[in-house]
Parts: C-alpha cells; sequence; structure tokens
C-alpha cells in the first residue's frame, strides 16, 4: 500500500474534532450577563470567579482556591506562597512541558530534573530521593497527559524529608488517584485552563490548596502582597497581580458541567485504540501505561510508545499525510539548555531520554471523536509501521 506521503490515498480524508468543542448555551448565557454587567475584573464584585475558585476547592477536596492567569504563574505562586525562596532545590520530573521548570526559575528556586518511571513516565519516588539534597524545598509531580502521578509514593519521600508537595495538574482536570482528585493530594495543586487544556478560557489557572494559612499566602502572592480581607492599598508582603478574569471564568464554570462527559468520551476512544493497537500483528505501538493507583485517567493525551526503530521525522510526517497527526512530544528537560544555562540541574534520564526517542502523542481533540475512528489511527500505524520492520527513509 502507497504511503499517502508517496502519492497514496490517505486512511483518513475527514479532519478531526476542533479544540476548544463549540460553545454551549451554558456558556453564551454567562459570558454575556458578565459582559453587560461591566463587572470583568475579579474585584468588582462579580461572582463567576468566585464560583469557579469554589467549585474548584470542593471538587478537588483540597478546600481553598485562588484562580490566576495562567498556570505557569500559578505554580509560581503555589511554591512561593508555600514559602520556597530563592537557591531552595524544587525537584520536576525529566518528561513534562518546560513550564513546570520555569516557575521554578520565577521563584528563583533551581529546577533539579528527575528521571521519570520508563514505563508509565511520571516522577519517580526513587529518582526524587536520590535527588535531595540541604536546599530542598518541595517536589513538583506531574499529572502527565491526564494520569495521576504515584502521589503515596512520592507524598512519602515528601513527609520523610519534610518537603512541600506542588502537584502540576495542568493536564489533568478530572483525574482521579485511589478515588480521589487530583489538585487535592498534595500542600497545593495547579490546573490550567490554556487554549490546549481539557477546560480552557483561551488562557488561565487555577490553585488549590489544603491549609487555611496556605491560602492566605497564596492568595497574597496573587493579589499584589495584600492581606486576605484587608485593606486594599495595605500590602504587608510583596505580590502580583496574576488573577484571573471575570469573562474567563464564564467560560470555565459551565463547563464544569460536561467535563464528564467529554473525559468518558476521550476514554471510549482510548480504550478503541488500545485494543486495536494489541491487534496489530507484532504489537510494534502500545499506549504508555498508567501508574499504579490510577482510578480515572483524563485522556488529556493519548501516549503511544513505538517499539520498533523509526526515523521519527519520517514517521511523523508520513502520519499526517495519512491523516493521523502525532505530536513528537517532549524533549527531555535536561536537554533545554536554556533551563541548565539558567542554572536548572538535571541528572542522568535515561527514560526521559528513550520517551523523547519512542514517544508520540495523539491529541485530546482527535480524541474527542466517535471511539469507532480510533481504527484510522490502528489503520494508520499499521500502514507506516509494518510489524517489526524499521521503515526509514532510504528503505522507502
Ligand atoms: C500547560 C502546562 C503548564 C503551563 O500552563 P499555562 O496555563 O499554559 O501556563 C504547566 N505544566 C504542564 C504539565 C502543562 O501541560
Amino acid at each position: 500500500m502507497t504511503l499517502a506521503l508517496h502519492g497514496g490515498t490517505p486512511v483518513r480524508a475527514t479532519p478531526w474534532p476542533a479544540w476548544p468543542p463549540p460553545l454551549d448555551d451554558a456558556q453564551r448565557k454567562l459570558v454575556m450577563a458578565v459582559l453587560d454587567s461591566g463587572l470583568w475584573g475579579a474585584t468588582q464584585g462579580g461572582s463567576a470567579v468566585a464560583d469557579l475558585t469554589a467549585a474548584f476547592a470542593r471538587r478537588s477536596g483540597a478546600g481553598y482556591g485562588v484562580a490566576v492567569g495562567n498556570a505557569t504563574l500559578g505554580l509560581f505562586a503555589a511554591l512561593r506562597g508555600l514559602g520556597v525562596e530563592a537557591g531552595d532545590e524544587v525537584i520536576v520530573p525529566a518528561y513534562t512541558f518546560v513550564a513546570s521548570a520555569t516557575a521554578v526559575l520565577l521563584a528563583g528556586a533551581v529546577p533539579v530534573i528527575a528521571d521519570v518511571d520508563p514505563g508509565d513516565l511520571h516522577l519517580l519516588a526513587g529518582a526524587v530521593e536520590a535527588a535531595i539534597t540541604g536546599r530542598t524545598a518541595a517536589i513538583m509531580p506531574v499529572h502527565l497527559a491526564g494520569s495521576p502521578a504515584d502521589m503515596d509514593a512520592l507524598n512519602a519521600v515528601a513527609a520523610r524529608h519534610g518537603l512541600k508537595v506542588v502537584e502540576d495538574a495542568a493536564q489533568a482536570h478530572g483525574a482521579a488517584y485511589k478515588g480521589r482528585p487530583v489538585g487535592g493530594l498534595g500542600d497545593a495543586g495547579v490546573y490550567s485552563f490554556q487554549a490546549s487544556k481539557a477546560m480552557t478560557a483561551g488562557e488561565g489557572g487555577l490553585i488549590v490548596c489544603r491549609e487555611e494559612a496556605d491560602h492566605e499566602a497564596i492568595w497574597s502572592v496573587c493579589n499584589l502582597g495584600r492581606k486576605l480581607g484587608g485593606q486594599w492599598y495595605g500590602h504587608p508582603a510583596v505580590g502580583w497581580n496574576l488573577r484571573l478574569t471575570e469573562i474567563q471564568a464564564a467560560l470555565l464554570l459551565p463547563w464544569l458541567e460536561r467535563l464528564e462527559e467529554e473525559i468518558a468520551r476521550r476514554e471510549a476512544f482510548a480504550a478503541e485504540a488500545e485494543r486495536g493497537l494489541a491487534a496489530i500483528p507484532g504489537r510494534p505501538v502500545s499506549v504508555v501505561p498508567q501508574p499504579p493507583g490510577t482510578t480515572r485517567d483524563s485522556r488529556h493525551l493519548l501516549m503511544l510508545r513505538v517499539h520498533v526503530p523509526f526515523d521519527r521525522e519520517f514517521f511523523l510526517a508520513a502520519m499526517a499525510a495519512e491523516g493521523v497527526p502525532l505530536d513528537g512530544g517532549y524533549p527531555p528537560l535536561g536537554t533545554v539548555s536554556a533551563l541548565t544555562e539558567a542554572g536548572a540541574r538535571a541528572g542522568h534520564c535515561p527514560a526521559a531520554e528513550a520517551a523523547s526517542r519512542e514517544v508520540v502523542w495523539m491529541r485530546q481533540s482527535m480524541l474527542m471523536d466517535d471511539s469507532a475512528h480510533a481504527a484510522d489511527l490502528v489503520e494508520a500505524l499499521a500502514k507506516v509501521l509494518p510489524s517489526g520492520t524499521a521503515r526509514t527513509r532510504s528503505t522507502l
């Protein structure tokens, strides 16, 4: 069968669902109500940001929340509010989005990059333990692709060494670990509402935390150093304006009503894809497994590991030509020279290095399609990567 890249017929000619999904009536109504009210900022008496924050605080089980302009700033504010200071070290996984580390730099702290589990690609408790020094102040588990990190193992390490835990839940709205929602499992958790995330207002973020004192400190960081309930021009601490707008919250609040249904849709697609991949002779591709303790994977991304040697660039181009575009994924964080030049430290991270060579992703918008279309992924992979054979540029 001729590859579409070489003029053959593509496996799929129809477009995949767009992201974000179309606005629903509840979003239209609430956004218009906020616009008409003129109360666009969160300090003017409107209720959308307060309602969104309360909903996340409740749903996460954490109890407290602070809405912010994006998750990068949210991670920074959580670290700073929890007392992370200049020169402290914060341990982050080697396979994650760069913002997990740049948020640490923003707090003046040193990102220390530790390896991930070679199977599930989440931060490894053993690697964290090995990276701890006298300056370590916090660890940042990332709930990668919508599946929760192994929080019991990571919290146990943190407890043994007196470290704070900030969960990067930017990709995991609605995910659960041993039946408990992510975000409420560490000292603080941070969700993102950036354009590619499972709930989006174009940009945005939200921090949740469990202790009243932490909430007051994090709120202050996000509100110019004010004291919660204190005076507008009283600034007992240094802080910034990191607030979300009412208009953004009006897009997000109704989304909570359909989040479960959207996750279920992606779960159905992922399950179908998993079945189909297992049926390709030689099983050249498998779904990256979930960490132990996963009770709900929100399937933000479907991560796929290719087990046969392949030319990555060619493979991605060939899949895109077949109408099934995949993402190449993250470089190991320790190889991002801008980070190491800014002071980040990385040990040897063979699991993240292997992932950067072997793992590719299918995006959430594609997973929103009818699960029957998982067959398109399977068919395109079977066409581009025949079982057990290494196709390279030269052999095609
Ligand atoms: C998107 C993302 C962030 C940053 O979120 P923004 O809201 O875009 O700042 C941080 N960490 C991870 C893992 C992400 O995927």
